[in-house]
């Protein structure tokens, strides 16, 4: 599996991110791969509407549920979230691997080295594919229609 491989199939999923989070999504790709684990990006940015769509699932869409915040209450939806999942390689395939083993929490931490906020370490739920950048700001105030600043520059 080449690295390049893993970036490109990100891209398509990085696109509609803040470009500082997609940075940082890149590099923990990156990271990872330098210590053989392969992860790829499931999710990045999520509309209201989308998110909605998938807080109904589980209580008035069938389904299970999948997400405890409702449209505009997720980070996913101003840019600032994405989620990863790490992968084994089978016959040159990426498969993904859901069960939560050593892999996801050195990803985790290689996260959090980049500076990202995970999942993992939240109490209530816990949501071990998930990394967001804040700028320190609230959902609240992103509701609101504060913005973090476009023109960052990344530190690679
Ligand atoms: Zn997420």
């Amino acid at each position: 599996m080449e690295l390049v491989e893993l970036l490109f199939r990100a891209e398509k999923r990085l696109s509609g991110l803040h470009p500082l989070v997609a940075d940082k999504a890149r590099a923990l790709i990156r990271k990872a791969y330098e210590e053989g684990i392969y992860i790829i990006i499931t999710q990045g940015f999520r509309t209201v509407e989308e998110q909605n769509r998938l807080y109904a699932l589980g209580r008035t869409k069938p389904g299970r549920i999948v997400t405890n915040a409702r449209g505009g209450y997720s980070y996913h939806n101003f840019g600032l979230a994405f989620d990863v999942c790490v992968c084994n390689v089978f016959k040159g395939t990426l498969i993904p691997s859901w069960s939560l083993d050593r892999r996801w929490f050195r990803v985790g931490q290689i996260g959090k080295s980049l500076g990202l906020e995970w999942g993992g370490d939240w109490k209530s739920f816990k949501d071990y594919p998930h990394f967001q950048y804040t700028f320190g700001l609230s959902l609240a105030q992103l509701r609101a229609g504060k913005r973090p600043p476009a023109a960052v520059v990344a530190k690679k």
